[in-house]
């Protein structure tokens, strides 16, 4: 790593917010909207994980890496996932490569007009957003990866490994000789995590390998930096949700009852400012639809399972305990696994990338 780095954490102080360099050579910034990017640099060149949204921090970004380029080219982008705050920057970081998992490339293919204009309408309550927002250009993956990708330049390593969980297609970089993980949008600290491509039994596994890591630092998708421990609190989120929406389940609720019935006791979890809370409700229910259909299905596997052939069970019968306590091996056995997660796009013919994340 090049030894004229100088840890430091500057705070920004120009209103789009200054990068920070949180260990030698290693950068982020927590002032845009959409994401916390970041970058690493090596003695060959810079690897970028996640790319701001809005086309004026986006740049504001790309000045802030020229800084540290010194001559070097951007090798990599990494987008963590697909959604529009993490890779929708993408095209300002050209010429590079692009890479992400398999599923973040068949989730952008997807990203078609009506995408953009949707894109385009959500900002409609900030115009001075919107007009920047006039020549989106979708900028695919170059390189794809379906488990994981090593990184190796200039003395650095950066691992790419697929976690899921927060979508198909989620996916960390890891840094094992700094001992930093970017995590994406698998952590979200205090906040309430988006859950409407989630599978959530895989999260559980994807925060529990996190955890197993070694990391001394952790780069959540949204936010400040953190530590290992700030995934415990997501985990138990992610935990009640599921236990919840279970009871609905087994007191023969319907899919639409959960979110009307969970929604305000999931919102009083975590801080929502006033002016998000109706964003932040709607986003509340289409993570508990897409868990109610996750218990749905493991409730009827294990009731097939069991032959009583009862759907739905009863809420005495003996069913498949899932639920374990926050310090248990939480690798479930293969045979209690549910289903591979579905994205939407596959149920629905490529709507669901379009209703992801607006942050
Ligand atoms: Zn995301």
């Amino acid at each position: 790593m090049p030894a004229r780095r100088r840890a430091s954490f500057r705070i920004g102080v120009t209103g789009l917010g200054e990068r920070q360099e949180i260990a030698p050579g290693v950068f982020i910034n927590t002032a845009y909207r959409g994401c916390t990017p970041g970058f690493v640099v090596t003695d060959e060149g810079l690897i970028l994980i996640d790319t701001p949204l809005i086309p004026k921090q986006a740049k504001d970004w790309r000045k802030q890496i020229e800084a540290e380029l010194q001559g070097l080219p951007l090798l990599y982008v990494f987008n963590t996932d697909h959604h529009r705050g993490h890779a929708l920057g993408n095209q300002y970081f050209l010429p590079t490569t692009v890479i992400a998992h398999e599923r973040a490339f068949k989730e952008m293919s997807g990203y078609t007009e009506n995408f953009k204009e949707r894109v385009y309408n959500s900002f409609k309550r900030e115009p001075d957003i919107q007009e920047q927002l006039t020549e989106i250009e979708i900028i695919l993956p170059d390189v794809t990866f379906t488990d994981s990708a090593r990184l190796q330049y200039g003395g650095r390593e950066v691992k790419l490994i697929y976690v899921g969980g927060h979508t198909p297609a989620t996916s960390i970089a890891w840094l094992p000789k700094e001992k930093i993980a970017f995590v994406g949008d698998i952590l979200w600290v205090d906040q309430h995590p988006y859950m409407a491509q989630a599978d959530s039994l895989e999260w559980i596994e994807a925060l529990r390998r996190i955890r197993s890591l070694g990391a001394e630092m952790l780069v959540p998708g949204h936010g400040p930096v953190c530590s290992p421990d700030d995934t415990e609190k997501v985990e138990e989120y992610i935990r009640y949700k599921r236990q919840r929406v279970r009871d609905y389940y087994r007191s023969g609720k319907t899919k639409n009852e959960a979110k009307s019935g969970l929604v305000g006791e999931m919102l009083e979890l975590f801080p929502v400012p006033l002016d998000r809370k109706a964003k932040i409700e709607s986003q509340i229910k289409s993570g508990i639809n897409r868990v109610y259909r996750e218990i749905q299905r493991e409730e009827e596997l294990a009731s097939a399972e069991l032959g009583n052939g009862a759907f739905p069970p009863p809420i005495s019968a003996p069913v498949l305990v899932r639920e374990q306590p926050a310090d248990a091996n939480l690798v479930p056995s293969p045979e209690t696994l549910p289903a591979p997660p579905i994205s939407k796009s596959e149920q629905n013919g490529g709507r669901e990338v379009e209703q992801e994340a607006k942050l």
